[in-house]
C-alpha cells in the first residue's frame, strides 16, 4: 500500500516565520496558561461548525486522489468533504480543534490557518487521513514524478478552515463536559506484525448548562479510512462520514471525528461487517463504508452511555516545534523532483536547534523537517497531538521485549509510551495533528535489512512511509518533555 506516501523536504518557499525566528523557536517549548490553576469550574463554552472543502471535479483540471498509488484522478463526488470544528472558550481564552477529511494537511499550511486566528491561544488542525480525497502532500500526481497538489485548492482549504473556526465561535454556548470510552478491537485489522491495536474509542460529550441537552460530541477512533480501497475514483470522506451522520441522527447534534493512532498498519476489519440483510461486506463498497461507520457510531454510543462528568478547565497548552531527521531515500528523491515541497534544515541532533535551511540536500548529510508535538491539559482531561501516524505500540504498548530476532535495532531502548507519560487516565489522542510526517514506529521494530523479523522472507510494509528509524525516539522524547512542562509550569 502506498498510503501516507509522505512528506519531507523541498526547496519550496517557506510560509513560516523568517528563518532566524524559526530557528530560535525550534525545539523551544511554547506554553500558555489559560485560567489560573486551582480555580475550579470556570464557565466553559463550546461551539461547533462545519464547512465544505470538497474540490470541484471538472474535465479541465484533474483532482488527483491521495493514497495507494499515483495517477488516480477523481471522476465525481460521492459525498462531500468537510472541515469540522469545535471551539472551546474559558474566560477570554479560546481553543480550536479542526478535523479535515484529507490525507494530511502539512505543517506549513496549518501555520497559514493559524495566522488567521491569532486571537486563539491554540489552534489544532488534524486530518482524518482520508485516502479518497485530493492530494495535499504531493506524492500522488499523474505519475511518481509529478506533484499531485493543486495549490489553489490548498489555499481554499486554509481559508475555509479558518471560516469554520469563526463560525463555531458564533455558536458558543455554556456547557457541561463529559468523558467516556468504549473498546472493541475486533473493529480493527492490524496488517503488520506484531498485532497491537488501540481498540479504545474516546469521546467528549457536551450538554447545555441550561437544558442538559446534548449539544455536541468529539469522537476519537483509530482506523485508516480505507473502506473504499485503491480502485475507487469518487471523492468521499469514507467511513467517518457515516459515523458522524449516524451520531448526528441519534443525538441531533454536531459531531467532530478525529483519527487516533493508526500506524502499523491499522485498517478496517475483514470478514466482520454485515449489512441489514446479513450480507458480508468488504473493501471497495460504499455499503461497507456506511455499515462500518455505523458500527463505529454504535461503539461511540456505548462510550457516550459510560461518560462521566469532567472538569475541562483550567487549561494549559504545551506545544513545541521540533526537528525530525529524514533519512528516507524516497522522500529525498521526492524533494529533488519537486514532487514534495517542504523546507529542509541541517540536522544537528535531537538536543540541538535545527540548522540552516538547506537549498539542496547533500547525500552525505542528514536533513530534517520541522513539525510540532503538543500536550494540552484541560482540567481533568489530557489531549495529545501527534503529527503523523503513531504505531499503537507507542500508545499503551506492548513494544516487543526482547526485540523480535531479525529486527535492525534490537537493542534500541523502548520509547516512552503515551499511557505511561500522562498523569491521568482520561485523555484523547489526535493523530495527524497539525502535520502528516508518516509512520512513527518504535525504533526496535524497524526492519529493512535481512534477516527479517518473524522469519519473514521479505520486509513488512511500513518503513517506506516513515522519515526514518529515529522519528519515534525524537518525537516521543519531545512529547515527554511537553508533559513534564505541564507538570512544572
Ligand atoms: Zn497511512
Amino acid at each position: 500500500m502506498w498510503q501516507a506516501m509522505w512528506q519531507a523536504i523541498s526547496n519550496g518557499s517557506s510560509r513560516l516565520a523568517p528563518a532566524s525566528a524559526r530557528r530560535t523557536l525550534a525545539l523551544a517549548a511554547l506554553i500558555w496558561l489559560a485560567g489560573a490553576p486551582g480555580v475550579a469550574d470556570e464557565l466553559l463554552e463550546v461551539g461547533f461548525a462545519h464547512v465544505d472543502i470538497t474540490p470541484e471535479v471538472s474535465q479541465d483540471q484533474p483532482v488527483w486522489l491521495a493514497g495507494y498509488y499515483p495517477g488516480r484522478s477523481a471522476t465525481g463526488v460521492h459525498d462531500p468533504l468537510y472541515a469540522r470544528c469545535v471551539v472551546l472558550k474559558s474566560g477570554a481564552q479560546k481553543l480550536a480543534w479542526v478535523s479535515l477529511d484529507l490525507i494530511g494537511l502539512q505543517f506549513p499550511d496549518v501555520q497559514c490557518v493559524r495566522a488567521q486566528l491569532q486571537d486563539f491561544c491554540y489552534v489544532l488542525v488534524a486530518s482524518t487521513h482520508n485516502h479518497e480525497g485530493p492530494d495535499v502532500i504531493g506524492a500522488w500526481g499523474r505519475t511518481f514524478l509529478q506533484r499531485g497538489v493543486d495549490d489553489a485548492y490548498v489555499q481554499t482549504v486554509v481559508v475555509r478552515t479558518a471560516q469554520a473556526v469563526r463560525q463555531a465561535e458564533q455558536n458558543l454556548r455554556a456547557v457541561r463536559a463529559w468523558y467516556g470510552t468504549a473498546a472493541d478491537a475486533s473493529l480493527l485489522n492490524d496488517t503488520r506484525l506484531p498485532v497491537v491495536k488501540d481498540g479504545v474509542l474516546r469521546l467528549l460529550r457536551f450538554t447545555g448548562l441550561e437544558d442538559n441537552v446534548v449539544s455536541g460530541l468529539v469522537v476519537q477512533w483509530n482506523c485508516h479510512p480505507e473502506t473504499l480501497g485503491a480502485e475507487n475514483r469518487l471523492i468521499t470522506a469514507d467511513f467517518p462520514a457515516s459515523t458522524v451522520a449516524a451520531l448526528s441522527r441519534q443525538y441531533g447534534c454536531p459531531v467532530v471525528y478525529f483519527t487516533g493512532a493508526i500506524g502499523g498498519l491499522i485498517a478496517p476489519p475483514r470478514k466482520r461487517v454485515h449489512n441489514e440483510r446479513g450480507e458480508l461486506l468488504g473493501e471497495g463498497d460504499f455499503e461497507f463504508a456506511r455499515c462500518y461507520g455505523e458500527e463505529v457510531a454504535q461503539l461511540a454510543m456505548r462510550a457516550e452511555q459510560s461518560a462521566v462528568a469532567v472538569r475541562l478547565t483550567p487549561w494549559q497548552v504545551s506545544a513545541a516545534r521540533i526537528g525530525i531527521p529524514v533519512t528516507n531515500e524516497l522522500y529525498r528523491w521526492g524533494r529533488l523532483l519537486g514532487v514534495l515541497r517542504r523546507d529542509a534544515y541541517a540536522w544537528n541532533g535531537a538536543d540541538a536547534p535545527l540548522g540552516e535551511p538547506l537549498r539542496a540536500v547533500r547525500a552525505e548529510s542528514i536533513s530534517a523537517i520541522e513539525t510540532e508535538v503538543a500536550c494540552l491539559q484541560l482540567g481533568d482531561v489530557y489531549l495529545v497531538a501527534v503529527p503523523g501516524e503513531l504505531y499503537p505500540e507507542l500508545v499503551c504498548g506492548p513494544v516487543p521485549d526482547p526485540a523480535e530476532p531479525g529486527a535492525d535495532y534490537p537493542h534500541a531502548p523502548i520509547e516512552p509510551l503515551v499511557c505511561d507519560l500522562l498523569p491521568g487516565k482520561k485523555w484523547l489522542l489526535f493523530g495527524l495533528a497539525n502535520d502528516e510526517i508518516g509512520y512513527i514506529m518504535p525504533r526496535r521494530q524497524w526492519d529493512r535489512e535481512p534477516p527479517y523479523a518473524y522469519g519473514l522472507s521479505a520486509p513488512q510494509y511500513g518503513e517506506i512511509n516513515s522519515c526514518g528509524p529515529d522519528v519515534a525516539p525524537v518525537l516521543m522524547q519531545a512529547l515527554q518533555g511537553r508533559v513534564t512542562a505541564l507538570q512544572n509550569p
